[in-house]
């Protein structure tokens, strides 16, 4: 069979969802194919069931077994709900099977039945999204592997589970699993968890996890499983320790972007398996009316990335004739912890290859002695962080861990994006007591050392803001564009 549409879009997770929904909802015809289930990685097995879990597990009432199947539950109703939906939504014809690009204007799709659809079109849109990496553990059972896509589906909470992997996923997840009474042991060959944040950031969540009891293997590597006594050896310095009674060993080492079997080689769309599918920051492909959304890219890793993404794709797709003058946004990125870490904006070393470290000025509240809502809420680790340009107050990048980080992020979000200043955050006016007048207090002290010394502080920006460092180490094409764009 062969049918004609305006847009075909592959992979129904964050990415392809926004770009279908948003053509079809101006008119356009469009075709989504998924191979599995609507809402991808994001409402499966990634933020929903996570989110869910973090909150239930959370609960002093809350019983490890109950809530696994709690998250499930509603994990799987608004997967209904979602498919429900977007099934339902005019000019967006919903296709179940697996697609492989034939022409840059036939897809074709394996339907569940082994029969093949042809679909021929005016654009694509490539959001087939990423899957957990794998590692191999000698003589660990493939039913005590686990990786975020199973996570989920276990029944029973294990009395002792195994974290491969202090990033992101793995921390969220040690601390879940934790508050629901599970046994938590993170290993990790970095010298400290979320080793891509700063070290100050690591150094609270770390003790955040040893409050709870999480045990951490750093600067150590997986060596072997023992099945008959379920444990785990992990090398650590040239030494073995063991770790007893793991019911499960959850692999969370990184993601892998899904650019396998989709025909990209025959039409010539240009990708690498490290980085995906290269796009320029309007999700253009180097194949004219080919796009890409989401983690399948170099720049994304989550839903409000891809989201983003899809959002400039739509734009282009459906009014050609906009400019494009906008840079790629900056991404804000979460670690859903406890507490959580939120950043913003340009990232340290983005930051050092633009500008001269001193013409930088980075400051420092600390949650526990400089906010009252720190006192009353007994919160003794947690901080928020601004690097700005000394003397503009030009706001470069934030970093935040706190409780509800994440709700607070998107004020500087908002300053950066916008070009609002540290004076301007200054004369906001901030409610009581709240961790966020912690940011009034970064902006009184950036005022002050501003202002008591301003022929200093104009000295020194005039001295060092024409600085570039020449030949700093190239960084992953995504940050640099980025970097080149902000
Ligand atoms: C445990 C975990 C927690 C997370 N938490 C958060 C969070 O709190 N906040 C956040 O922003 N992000 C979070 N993320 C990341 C977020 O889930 C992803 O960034 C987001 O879902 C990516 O969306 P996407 O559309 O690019 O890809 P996906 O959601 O992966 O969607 C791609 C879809 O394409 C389909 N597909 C692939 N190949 C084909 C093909 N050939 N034909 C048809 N269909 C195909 C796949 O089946 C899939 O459904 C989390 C991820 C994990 C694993």
């Amino acid at each position: 069979v062969t049918d004609h549409v305006h847009t075909v879009v592959i992979g129904a997770g964050s990415g392809g969802l926004t770009v279908a929904y948003g053509l079809a909802s101006l008119g356009k015809p469009v075709a989504l194919i998924e191979t599995r289930h609507v809402g991808g990685d994001c409402t499966n097995t990634g933020c929903i069931p996570s989110k869910t879990l973090i909150h239930l597990a959370g609960r002093s009432d809350s019983n490890a077994d109950a809530v696994l199947a709690a998250v499930r539950r509603r994990r799987d109703a608004l997967r209904d709900k979602e498919t429900q939906e977007f099934g339902a939504v005019a000019n967006l014809r919903l296709i179940s099977g697996r697609a492989r690009l034939v022409s840059p204007e036939r897809v074709a799709v394996t339907l569940p039945d082994g029969g093949e659809r042809i679909l021929t079109t005016r654009h694509i849109v490539l959001a087939t999204g990423a899957r957990p990496r794998m590692l191999a553990i000698p003589g660990l059972p493939a039913e005590r592997a686990l990786t975020s896509e199973r996570i989920f589906e276990i029944d029973t909470a294990p009395r002792h589970l195994a974290i491969i992997g202090g990033g992101a996923i793995g921390v969220e997840l040690a601390f879940a699993f934790r508050d629901l009474g599970s046994q938590v042991s993170i290993i990790d060959i970095a010298p400290r968890v979320l080793i891509r944040h700063l070290p100050e950031v690591s150094r609270v969540i770390e003790a955040s996890l040893h409050t709870r009891g999480v045990a951490l293997h750093l600067n150590a590597r997986t060596h072997s499983y023992d099945e008959s006594a379920q444990t785990l050896r992990v090398e650590q310095s040239g030494q073995i320790t063991s770790l007893h009674d793991l019911d499960y060993v959850l692999i969370a080492v990184g993601r892998e972007r899904n650019v396998e079997d989709l025909g990209l080689e025959t039409v010539g769309v240009r990708f690498s398996t490290q980085a995906g599918i290269e796009t320029d920051a309007y999700g253009r492909t180097n194949v004219r009316n080919i796009y890409a959304v989401g983690d399948v890219t170099a720049t994304s890793a989550f839903t409000h990335s891809a989201n983003a993404q899809g959002r400039r794709v739509v734009q282009q797709i459906a009014f050609p004739w906009l400019p494009l003058r906008t840079p790629e946004p900056f991404y804000p990125e979460i670690v859903f912890s406890n507490p959580e870490v939120a950043t913003t904006g340009m990232k340290p070393e983005q930051i050092a290859q633009r500008y001269h470290p001193n013409l930088v000025k980075r400051i420092r509240i600390d949650l526990a002695t400089q906010t009252d809502r720190g006192y009353t809420d007994e919160v003794h680790h947690g901080f928020i962080m601004v690097d700005a340009v000394r003397l503009t107050g030009k706001i470069l990048g934030a970093t935040i861990v706190a409780p509800k980080a994440s709700e607070m992020i998107s004020f500087f979000t908002l300053a950066i994006q916008e070009g609002i200043s540290m004076y301007r955050l200054y004369r906001t006016v901030y409610p009581y007591p709240t961790f966020s007048s912690g940011i009034q207090k970064a902006t009184d002290t950036f005022l002050r050392d501003t202002l008591t010394d301003l022929r200093g502080e104009l000295s020194a920006y005039l001295r060092y803001r024409w600085f570039q460092r020449r030949g700093a180490a190239s960084f992953a094409s995504a940050i640099d564009r980025q970097a080149r764009q902000s």
